[in-house]
């Protein structure tokens, strides 16, 4: 079987020439969206995100402010700027890069920040929208990128069997759900499931989400199955790589999602696409 790589280009695009529309016909009642950045510290992936992030708002016409903090800040001060942000009539958007440091609850943080503003789905607020089916809250990028490319792909997800491995609630919770609501028979497998490779391999529709270098190799994989790779991860030679063993899953998978190239450049165009729902309700703009 021909195995088509999909990647995330071509869907972040259309997402953009989308939004950059949007922006224009903002730009004629004079609002220009704005998202705040919050990051603790110099971690490279964070830097990393945040660069892409700033250059598709770039792209698009949205205003970013960048909030650089100590990286032993302290929760309270942490709070503060968040309170600030949430005030601050000029900022739609507010991005809180995470994991937070150890000193900082991320439970007592993720319910401050006001939940109109929360593009990434940090507050349970959030949450409990995307759980419950409303549409006027966030859901996390990530998941929402993966189904973004599904979409784009024209993959059938209605009534087909699909196994998300990863049950965290920045990824595999809420893409199992969101899954759900396109009619897919969605399996969550974690840390604890048996016969891991026995049950990804019913699989119409596989969603690796597990942070393992490589690990989904062709035993996981059904032939003829559409594969999303959500995983980044460094591989023993120091090179960026998903969760799945690519090479591997050659020949085997219909389609597949590249590391790097696939679901993460997909994200922050979901970002900003958040940050205009956002700047749109704040504006009462439908
Ligand atoms: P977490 O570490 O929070 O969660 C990992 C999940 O995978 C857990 O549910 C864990 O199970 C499960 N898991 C870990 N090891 C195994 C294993 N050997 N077998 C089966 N299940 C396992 O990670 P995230 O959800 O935050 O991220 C997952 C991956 O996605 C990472 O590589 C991350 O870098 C990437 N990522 C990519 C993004 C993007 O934009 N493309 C954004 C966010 C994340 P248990 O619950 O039992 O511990």
């Amino acid at each position: 079987m021909d195995t088509k790589i999909i990647k995330g280009k071509p869907v972040a695009d259309r997402i953009t020439e989308n939004l950059i529309e949007e922006t224009k016909k903002l730009k004629e009642l004079d609002i220009v969206p704005k998202l705040a950045i919050v990051r603790i510290g110099e971690n490279p992936d964070d830097m990393s995100y945040e660069r892409g992030a700033m250059n598709r708002c770039a792209k698009i016409g949205i205003d970013v402010q960048n909030i650089v903090l100590q990286g032993d800040v302290s929760e309270g001060e942490y709070i503060e700027v968040i309170k600030n942000l949430n005030d601050d009539k000029n900022i739609n958007g507010i991005l809180c890069l995470r994991p937070l440091p150890k000193n900082i609850n991320e439970n007592k943080v993720k319910s401050i920040i006001d939940a109109k503003k929360d593009v990434d789905c940090f507050n349970p607020i959030n949450s409990a929208k995307l759980f419950e089916g409303e549409k006027d809250g966030y859901a996390p990028c990530t998941p929402e990128a993966v189904m973004k490319i599904l979409n784009h792909y024209e993959v059938d997800l209605s009534g087909k069997k699909v196994v998300v491995l990863g049950r965290s609630l920045i990824v595999g919770k809420p893409v199992s759900i969101m899954l759900m609501g396109e009619n897919a028979t969605v399996t969550i497998c974690h840390s604890k499931t048996e016969n891991l490779a026995e049950e990804a391999k019913n699989a119409d529709v596989l969603v690796a989400a597990i942070g393992r270098a490589k690990m989904v190799d062709k035993s996981y994989i059904k032939k003829g199955a559409t594969v999303i790779d959500v995983g980044i991860n460094v591989d023993e030679s120091g090179n960026l790589c998903g969760d799945v063993d690519t090479e591997s899953a050659i020949g085997i998978a219909k389609m597949i999602t590249p590391v790097p190239a696939g679901v993460g450049s997909v994200t922050t165009s979901v970002l900003a696409e958040h940050v205009i729902k956002a700047c749109k309700i704040q504006n009462n703009i439908n």
